[in-house]
């Protein structure tokens, strides 16, 4: 992209080394159909963000470099400001600005993306969801909790220890609901329990323009219209910033036991594993790892199930005390 901000052609193979190749700290092309923000509209925005959000609206070089970058290892890329919002409303408000002055937007949850989505390559203002951590309502009747995009997944399950429900997806890291939501987040668990993309009920979005909509109810039979819940699940904040979640719970288990079985190939695990689930036996999660990870894996397996479920969790060890190998 020159400076006019035409297109540079780039050929496939540049393309893909340019945004994959590991060793190469080069920044991912940008995309061709913006052209480049000038610096007067982004300081009139951020004039205008500062009169709304006070000292919720940052400029200082390291909380732009925290927002720069997520955990993948693309190069930081910082934003011009960093604002915290703090509702829908203020969301609503910074995506105005910012829409008037046609600066970029990066909603951000708490960076623990693996592909790079928040690094700000036209920097513009980043909308920092971390004080939006609200539990709005759990509804343990109806098996749904709906929370702020701000809230992290061991937060809400912090929160629902003692209702015997648990919200499922884990991807590992303790990330935001919202950021799972944008990035359709997967985990441990969802072999069983499914992804985001089955776990989300409905979401409150703030679209470019600054309006907010819901894109669904709760009720679970509800089949009309447009499937906008989809749309915005894993659309990795490119659509709208998601400001409310409204997510599926589980009753925890009555029991749960994990086992660690060695097997003689790939091939015979994986047969276990299919005959396992035609079986009908409801299995959370089969981690496959090698010997050397092994060992890590369980531990932070078990201290995590640990947590999660209390009292109930067993962990088997026979299979791994015996080194027994299953041939499926
Ligand atoms: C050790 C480790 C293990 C992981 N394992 C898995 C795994 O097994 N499965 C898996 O799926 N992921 C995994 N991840 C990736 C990561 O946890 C997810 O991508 C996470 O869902 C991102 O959430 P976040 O709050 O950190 O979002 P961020 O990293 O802050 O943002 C990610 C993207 O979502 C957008 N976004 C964030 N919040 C909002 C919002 N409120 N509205 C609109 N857009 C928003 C951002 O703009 C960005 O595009 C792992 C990460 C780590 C570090």
């Amino acid at each position: 992209m020159d400076s006019r901000g035409t297109r540079t052609p780039l050929s496939i193979t540049g393309f893909i080394r340019q945004i994959f190749h590991p060793k190469k700290k080069t920044l991912m092309s940008l995309p061709t159909t913006v052209g480049p923000v000038s610096l007067a509209a982004r300081e009139a925005a951020i004039k205008t963000l500062q009169q709304l959000l006070g000292d919720r609206l940052s400029t200082a070089a390291s909380m732009r470099e925290r927002h720069g970058k997520d955990a993948s290892y693309h190069p930081c890329a910082p934003p011009d400001a960093v604002a915290f919002a703090q509702s829908t409303e203020e969301v609503s408000e910074i995506v105005k600005v910012c829409g008037r002055h046609k600066v970029p937007i990066i909603p951000f949850g708490t960076g623990t993306g693996m592909e790079g989505n928040v690094v700000a390559l036209r920097g513009g203002v980043c909308i920092d969801t971390s004080r939006m951590n609200r539990i709005l309502q759990v509804s343990a009747g109806d098996l749904d909790a709906t929370v702020e995009a701000g809230v992290t997944h061991e937060q809400l399950n912090e929160q629902l220890r003692d209702t015997g429900l648990f919200f499922s997806v884990d991807p590992g890291a303790n990330a935001s609901v919202g950021g799972m939501a944008a990035t359709r987040a997967s985990g441990t668990n969802s072999v069983r329990y499914g992804t985001m993309r089955e776990n989300v009920l409905s979401l409150k979005v703030v679209l470019p323009d600054g309006r907010a909509i819901r894109t669904a109810r709760r009720a679970r039979k509800s089949a009309a219209g447009y499937d906008l819940t989809r749309l915005f699940v894993g659309s990795e904040g490119t659509l709208g910033v998601i400001t409310e979640v409204t997510v599926r719970l589980y009753g925890i288990p009555a029991a749960i036991s994990s086992a660690v079985c060695s097997f003689i190939s790939v091939e015979a695990a994986v047969n276990v594993v299919i005959k396992t689930i035609q079986a009908g036996v409801p299995v959370s999660n089969w981690p496959m790892q090698s010997r050397w990870t092994l060992l890590r894996g369980i531990q932070s397996s078990i201290c995590r199930s640990r947590r999660r479920y209390g009292s109930n969790f067993t962990a088997l060890r026979p299979a791994w005390k015996n080194r027994r190998r299953w041939s499926s």
